[in-house]
């Protein structure tokens, strides 16, 4: 469904020479277009989608000048001093403008939001005046026009408010509405289809047999994917037998713009992925110097994109963050989303090998003089889940790096909320 550029595997198949992470993600950037579907939608179904066009403003938000206070309205010219007397002639509710003459030495009451009348470019604070009939005192410093919400002071009419994909979040939605538009133009949600691969899993509810686990995979691909926004198809578990994993990738394929797998990537007897879309498709097969998530398949059958990451549960979500998301989002024309990286004091020793970019699970905190800090969250393995749970970033350590001792700065990424 989505558009693709085939391009031909990147390296031999039999013994694949290992790629960084910076080169895998460009890569598969690289080879993605965004989709060309779009749809109208009423505002509120419009939420996390991505918008196909620009939306210029139609109208001046604020439509008209309004005060930012209540108070009184007055002209600067009769501003006299730290103390001045003028006559109130009348009253202006939001929604509710005064319309009538307003001479020198006079002034209206005005509420928050009320459209100011033209004789006046001033507002003064309620909290300054003295009120003795209709006969107002002002007391203290003012200022001319001060207190001024002006007309197109948010948006001009004809000005860009939203950029081409743009991602509609709620502050969108309220900024759509002010500019009184009920429909908007967004890209088709994109689609995937997912399941998980390995004769060993079972789904919960079913009772485990000697050498049975739980599939866990399909949870956490179902949580990110859900918190993406996109479309998803859950098809369950698939056995590690050929014909099975053969229909099923059709079938995926067939449905969707976009099929993710779990498990049978490696080089094990029953690792059938990569020979199964070599069979359907075209395969880019890669090996990344990265830890965790080693093994990656990734190619086309026909026109949908798929994505074969690793079976151990702390690889998935590694991959997925790292090359799922930003491939996500280029397809569903979103604008590139920047990744944040901080230089946080990591007060917990590391060790690594150098060769490998690692990923290794993080949790950001204050400590006791408020500062920032970062400690992982203990053991590392590719299957220890527990700590992508506790974690809430990643602690990047790059191919050159031999390990960290403790209280040495660390370069941080912050999980964004997607996982
Ligand atoms: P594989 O890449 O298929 O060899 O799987 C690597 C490891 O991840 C094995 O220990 C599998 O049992 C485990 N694994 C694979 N798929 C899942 C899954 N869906 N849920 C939990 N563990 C899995
Ligand atoms: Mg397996």
């Amino acid at each position: 469904m989505a558009e693709f550029i085939p391009q031909a595997s990147c390296a031999d198949a039999h013994e694949p020479q290992s790629l960084t992470v910076a080169q895998a993600q460009q890569q598969i950037h690289d080879l993605i277009s965004p989709i060309d579907v779009w749809e109208k939608r009423a505002l509120r179904d419009a939420l996390g989608g991505v918008l196909h066009e620009a939306v210029t403003s139609p109208i001046n938000v604020p439509p008209h000048d309004n005060s930012a206070m209540d108070g009184y309205a007055i002209h600067s010219a009769d501003i006299k001093g730290d103390s001045f007397t003028l006559r109130q002639v009348g009253i202006a509710f939001a929604g509710q403008p005064y319309m009538g003459d307003i001479e020198a030495g006079e002034c209206i009451r005005i509420m928050t939001g009320a459209m100011m009348p033209t004789d006046c470019d001033t507002v003064v604070m309620q909290e300054h005046v003295e009120v003795n009939g209709n006969l107002i005192t002002v007391h203290g410093t003012q200022q001319a026009q001060q207190h001024v919400r002006y007309a197109g002071e948010d948006l001009k009419a004809g000005e860009l408010a939203l950029q081409q994909g743009h991602k509609i979040r709620p502050a969108c939605l309220g900024l759509l509405a002010s500019l009184g538009l009920s429909e908007v133009t967004i890209k088709r949600k994109i689609r995937v289809a997912f399941f998980s691969t390995g004769d060993e899993l079972r789904s919960i509810g079913d009772t485990l047999q000697q050498g049975q686990i739980y599939d866990s995979n399909r949870y956490t691909l179902y949580g990110m994917l859900t918190r993406m926004g996109v479309d998803i198809l859950d098809m369950g578990v698939v056995p590690d037998q050929k014909q099975a994993l053969r229909s099923a990738l059709q079938l995926a394929a067939e449905q969707a713009d976009v099929v993710l797998t779990s498990g049978g990537v490696s080089v094990g007897d029953a690792d059938y992925i990569k020979e199964m879309l070599a069979e359907l498709g075209t395969v880019n097969f890669w090996k990344i110097a990265m830890k965790p998530g080693r093994p990656l398949a990734f190619g086309q059958i026909n026109d949908t994109l798929f994505f074969g990451l690793p079976g151990n549960p702390v690889s998935v979500m590694v991959t997925f963050y790292q090359f799922v998301i930003p491939a996500l989002q280029q397809l569903s024309g979103q604008q590139q989303q920047p990744r944040y990286h901080m230089q946080i004091n990591c007060i917990s020793p590391i060790r690594k090998r150098a060769g490998r970019f690692e990923f290794q699970r993080g949790i950001l905190f204050e400590n006791e003089q408020g500062q920032l800090q970062v400690k992982t969250t203990g053991e590392q393995g590719s299957g220890i889940l527990h700590s992508m749970s506790i974690a809430n970033c990643f602690i990047l350590l790059d191919e050159a790096c031999s390990g960290v001792e403790a209280n040495t700065t660390v370069t941080v990424q912050p999980f964004a909320d997607l996982i």
